[in-house]
């Protein structure tokens, strides 16, 4: 993308080093002793006149790298621009040609890797333009607001087109596709819509409401949602393509088949995956008690295993229904936890306490069968293996032992082999995932993948960039027949 082809303004030299003079504005928090009871939101946002000075800080590259690191190909530099000159609603317009989704993305996307890792002013250890906070601003301007931005939908093509599951890979394909004029029906296994942004990012992350205000948005588009549909079992995609007139299909059904470590005592009572623990209180919405009186397992010593997103969202939910304390235990370093740096950081500001190069061994229950002890071993940093890191490796004779009343694994999700084993002829990997090709089509005939069930576990930005692509190939499909 160049100033010509996109109208964005181009900066003298004297302007472009004023910018660059203008420090990051962070964004307002909740204290975190405050927010450590309380399940709102942690970031408050930023007001219109932090947001203007903040957009003001792009120094308008000739080259937006910004943009080629965006999966879904947001024009960056033109909304920037456009809420430097006050313009809100227009920038949000701008976001939506490409997402539905801004005020999720704007919450969750991890940045630091993908747009603001390539910006400019990032490159030059200034602190990168915060693009996530900007787009995060005018979604939530939006919907404080009584005028709304609408996606345009083209004419009706005729075409119907089926997509099974409502995260964000599901729901980004269902946009694209009603945008270009197609009749889409989503179908979802559980009772409400969003996938893990729904049922796995707590509240005080990604408030519900928000989810559910973007959600709507597609329904106005006339995206049907059909819930407690579990296809494989309900109906299977032969089916929807051979009997109820779908024209082609879309599988977005995620990995949500939560590991475990595989050691002694892991069915003890009190020991969930983090899959059932968070989506107990979040779908389930067992934080808000006595309103929902979901049961779940409230500890005081809380031991959570793992060192990514789902770990920390886990241990600061156990802190906010009632934890003493909360512990991560993590094989390896810090340097190499998965989650993104902020969860990080919020979770050692709200108190949780990393046990690092530590691994656990042996879950020990009472006489109840309730957990009480997990056994762990010490560990060091071996060898870098096959995914970059350095692998840890046990050290001889350090174990040891901690007292604990809740154990949350958090060490990652599979694919569940449900609607997959009743789909003939759709080639899997050895792990289970789906087989496509650089655009999601599947070795079945009109049918397409795309998010998690295609890569394994990955981002939201990741998964929205694959049900973009998809959308993108079954609309000229849908053309040529
Ligand atoms: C707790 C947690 C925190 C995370 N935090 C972040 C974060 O901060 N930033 C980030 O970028 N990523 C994060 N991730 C990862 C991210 O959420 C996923 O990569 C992303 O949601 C994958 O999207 P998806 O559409 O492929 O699948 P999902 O979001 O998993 O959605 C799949 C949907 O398909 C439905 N489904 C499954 N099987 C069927 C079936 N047979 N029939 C009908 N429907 C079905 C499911 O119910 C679900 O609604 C997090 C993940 C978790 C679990």
């Amino acid at each position: 993308m160049t100033h010509d082809d996109k109208k964005i303004p181009a900066l003298t030299p004297q302007e472009r080093k004023k910018r660059m003079l203008i420090t990051r504005h962070g964004m307002t928090e909740q204290d975190p002793v405050a927010r450590g009871t309380n399940f709102n939101e942690v970031n408050l946002g930023y007001d219109t006149q932090t947001a203007t000075a903040e957009a003001k800080r792009c120094i308008c590259c000739p080259v937006a790298q910004c943009m080629k690191n965006c999966p879904v190909n947001i024009d960056i530099p033109g909304f920037l621009s456009l809420i430097a000159e006050g313009k809100f609603m227009d920038a949000l317009e701008l976001i939506k040609r490409e997402n539905a989704l801004p005020a999720i993305t704007g919450r969750v996307c991890p940045q630091e890797i993908q747009c603001e890792g390539a910006c400019a002013l990032c490159k030059m250890g200034k602190g990168a333009v915060a693009i996530g906070h900007l787009e995060r601003f005018v979604a939530d301007y939006e919907r404080q607001s009584p005028k709304k931005c609408f996606i345009k939908v083209a004419p009706a093509t005729g075409k119907k087109v089926a997509i099974i599951g409502s995260g964000p890979a599901g729901l980004t394909a269902a946009a694209d596709l009603a945008r270009l004029g197609h009749k889409v029906h989503i179908f979802e296994a559980f009772h409400k819509p969003g996938g893990v942004l729904i049922y796995g990012i707590p509240e005080f992350r990604l408030p519900k409401e928000t989810v559910e205000y973007e959600i709507n948005g597609l329904q106005q588009m006339g995206v049907k949602i059909h819930y407690n549909h579990v296809i494989g079992t309900i109906h299977t995609i032969t089916e929807l393509l051979d009997e109820q007139g779908f024209n082609a299909v879309f599988i977005g059904i995620g990995a949500g088949l939560p590991r475990f470590l595989g050691i002694t005592g892991e069915n003890l009572n009190g020991v969930y995956s983090a899959n059932e623990y968070l989506t107990r209180s979040n779908l389930m919405k067992a934080y808000d008690f006595p309103e929902y009186d979901t049961p779940i397992k409230k500890g005081k010593q809380v031991t959570v295993v793992g060192g990514g997103n789902v770990a920390m969202d886990s241990a600061r939910t156990a802190l906010r229904m009632g934890a003493k304390k909360v512990q991560i235990v993590y094989r390896r370093s810090r340097q190499e936890m998965p989650a993104r740096e902020e969860e990080i950081v919020h979770a050692e500001e709200e108190g949780i306490d990393f046990m690092l190069l530590t691994n656990p061994v042996e879950l020990e229950g009472d006489e109840n069968g309730w957990i009480k002890n997990m056994q762990c071993v010490q560990m060091k940093l071996g060898e870098t293996d096959a995914s970059g890191r350095r692998r840890p490796v046990p050290i001889k004779n350090s174990e040891f032992s901690i007292s604990t009343d809740l154990v949350i694994i958090a060490i990652g999700a599979g694919a569940n082999p449900l609607l997959t084993s009743a789909t003939p002829d759709l080639k899997l990997n050895r792990w289970g995932y789906i087989v496509t090709d650089e655009q999601g089509k599947t070795s079945r005939e009109k049918v397409w993948a795309g998010g998690d069930i295609v890569t394994g576990a990955a981002t939201i930005i990741s998964a929205m960039g694959a049900g973009k692509k998809s959308a993108c190939v079954i609309h000229e499909y849908l053309c040529r027949k």
